[in-house]
């Protein structure tokens, strides 16, 4: 699946429960050792969730890409669940994201930020390059750093650069993000939203509790 031909299925505003977008596996060095593809369905298939999405951490160097890749191809042949292969990529200084292309080119995309730039212009410029990246499907935890603020107007104008290119803004259950101005900016754009669990462990599989606050903002508004 390429990254292009998720946003063209893309079905609804609404954000749903029984669909995670951001979901980790051992094959990362910090999650649970049995978060294993197969453990992962597993999990899935108990909450009846419909579509979860694997997205391991990557980078250009990464080298269990190819095992992983089919693991989760084997695996998706024999559930009812709808498996998105894919990855998060880390968001670089200059804009680009942290992945090999053929990754990018053919897989579901989320771009992170998970480095510290500590300059606004920096940070702002990266994420504008990122969300003209037509490889890039769904920007993750999306807030700014802790030493800078960005303003009204500068959140509008990224949620209208979001819509323009297509992107998804995902409400991250892990981290409670985006905060609840931009999420209020962004649905009345019409930009779409969607939920990731951002699991690193079996029990955060579709696990959405602590950002039910979030999910009713954006409902209540698509209503
Ligand atoms: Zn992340
Ligand atoms: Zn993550």
């Amino acid at each position: 699946m390429s990254g292009n031909s998720f946003i063209r299925t893309f079905e609804s505003y609404f954000v749903n429960l029984s669909e995670d977008y951001h979901v980790h596996s051992k094959y990362n060095d910090h999650s649970a050792s049995d978060l294993t593809i197969e453990n992962v369905v597993k999990q899935a298939e108990n909450l009846n969730l419909v579509t979860i999405a694997f997205t391991e951490h990557v980078r250009t160097t990464s080298s269990w890409i190819k095992e992983y890749l089919q693991e989760i191809d084997a695996i998706s042949k024999n559930t009812a669940i709808k498996i998105i292969a894919g990855f998060e990529a880390k968001i670089l200084a200059d804009g680009s994201i942290d992945c090999p292309d053929f990754c990018a080119k053919n897989y579901f995309i989320v771009a992170s930020f998970h480095t510290l730039y500590h300059k606004k212009d920096i940070w702002l410029n990266a994420l504008h390059k990122v969300i003209k990246n037509p490889y890039v499907d769904v920007i993750g935890h999306l807030a700014p750093e802790p030493t800078f603020q960005i303003e009204a107007q500068e959140i509008e104008e990224l949620g209208a650069l979001m819509s323009k290119y297509g992107k998804v803004v995902e409400i991250n259950a892990k981290y409670h993000r985006p905060a609840v101005n931009w999420i209020n900016t962004f649905v009345q754009q019409e930009v779409r939203m969607h939920l990731g669990s951002d699991a690193h462990c079996l029990n955060e599989v579709g696990r959405f509790s602590n950002v039910m606050d979030l999910v009713s903002l954006v409902k209540e508004r698509r209503i």
